[in-house]
């Protein structure tokens, strides 16, 4: 199948040609061909499409959510209000993930990935958690990926929290997506660890011998998002949770760092020369009040941006980012580019980790492709970009993933959001009720 988008304008961010009016993408199967201005040479397609002058971006990328957290929206709050850290995730997450059974957790997945497609958000990296429902549950969420055409990386939370033979359990199902989706162009397996505070000596050991026979591999933590995090292992007799994690050789090229606020002297040379992506959750922040992320570490990581679940939209937390930043700042201080992350970071991440290109409008890369009726008030072109993007945007009326359009018009192609929507609102009030159940 050959398709020609044309009349439009390219937005490729941090490229030579950043903005390209009178644009158009040739699209071969799954994977764009060629991008150019004004009409390619040839002229055989199977479908020519004209955008009438919308604005193209490249599909976004979030690097690290909760899909299992979608159905949060509007809980009712903890009765004792949690005081730090460690409260929050015991009175509320902890046990939103041991209410979580088959049909809720169903209802997280299609609510969730549904909202991220709406934002034009086509490959998302997922850190599930439903403790009570683990086996099969990775499996559930790549078949939901892939009714909507989206690329989803899965880890599954293993913890100590809820004893052995969840932990076993939980090793297992990581284990067994490496083995069924080791070689899937859409879908990328990674070892889900909940974070160090959570995982003994004896449990981290047991998970890097069970890594022994998985060709390839990378693990997906949350490390000092918390400084209890960092007390914990200091507890333990480690200098660090980056120091410990190499001890048990358990950090790689192919791992995932999240949030990284409470790092200790040279961690970050650790991580760089590992060569672990390094993911920052600014909004997750600002909300569980855990600190700031200090600007060496993002630039000297070139961290990428996630939303750790608080939200689907991509640019709103990267906009969210630069205010919450700016809140923490003198004036005249330097800032953090959010859009760099997004639109620089995550696709360098998500290229790497999915092993083809991803997250560009440029020859070679995978046809996913976030497409805008936006009309500014003001002049757009490639010297203010970030200023529109952050700031100006809305939402996609039309989102193709693999060359397909999975949303045509504001419609979904492929799926009935209604039927999402309704099934996800009657799950959440059995999981808010259920939830009430867990001490
Ligand atoms: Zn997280």
């Amino acid at each position: 199948m050959r398709r020609l988008l044309k009349n439009a304008t390219i937005v490729r961010p941090y490229t030579a040609t950043p903005f390209l009016e009178d644009g158009y993408v040739v699209i071969e199967g799954d994977t764009i061909s060629a991008v150019g201005t004004g009409v390619p040479a040839e002229a055989r397609f199977d479908e020519v499409i004209d955008l009438e002058g919308k604005i193209i971006l490249p599909g976004m990328i979030n690097a690290h959510t909760h899909l299992y957290s979608a159905l949060a929206l509007g809980m009712p709050p903890p009765r004792k209000r949690p005081v730090n850290f460690p409260e929050i995730l015991a009175q509320v997450w902890w046990k939103l993930d041991r209410a979580l059974d088959p049909e809720s957790t169903r209802a997280s997945f299609e609510a969730g990935l549904l909202e991220c497609l709406r934002c034009g958000v086509t490959t998302v990296f997922d850190h599930h958690s439903s403790q009570n429902f683990i086996s099969g549950s990775l499996d559930l969420l790549v078949e939901t990926a892939e009714k909507l055409g989206m690329n989803v990386s899965m880890a599954f939370e293993i913890t100590d929290r809820n004893g052995r033979k969840r932990f076993t359990s939980g090793l297992n199902e990581n284990l067994s997506a490496f083995n069924n989706y080791q070689n899937h162009k859409y879908v990328h397996p990674m070892l889900g660890m909940h974070a160090s505070f959570t995982l003994s000596d004896e449990s981290l050991k047991a998970i890097r011998t069970a890594l022994e026979p998985v060709a390839k591999w990378g693990i997906h933590i949350h490390v000092a998002e918390d400084k209890a995090d960092q007390e914990d292992v200091h507890s333990r007799g480690y200098r660090s949770i980056v120091d410990r994690l190499q001890r048990f050789d358990l950090l790689n090229d192919e791992s995932l760092i999240i949030h990284g606020l409470y790092l200790e002297p040279g961690d970050v040379e650790t991580i760089k020369t590992c060569g672990a992506g390094l993911v920052h959750n600014p909004t997750s922040n600002a909300n569980n009040r855990v600190g700031l992320l200090a600007n060496r570490v993002i630039n000297f990581l070139e961290a990428g941006l996630g939303t750790d679940g608080m939200q689907a939209n991509m640019l709103a937390e990267a906009k969210e980012g630069t205010l919450i930043r700016s809140s923490h700042l003198e004036g005249g201080a330097e800032s953090i580019d959010y859009a760099k992350l997004l639109f620089k970071h995550n696709p360098r991440i998500a290229s790497r980790l999915f092993g083809h290109a991803i997250g560009l409008i440029a020859p070679g890369y995978q046809a996913d492709l976030a497409i805008y009726d936006y009309r500014p008030k003001t002049f757009v072109n490639e010297t203010n970009l970030s200023g529109h993007l952050l700031f100006g945007w809305g939402l996609p009326t039309d989102v193709m993933t693999r060359g397909s359009f999975q949303i045509r018009n504001q419609k979904f192609v492929n799926v009935s959001e209604e039927d999402i929507l309704s099934n996800a609102r009657i799950q959440s009030e059995r999981l808010w009720q259920k939830m009430e159940t867990i001490r």
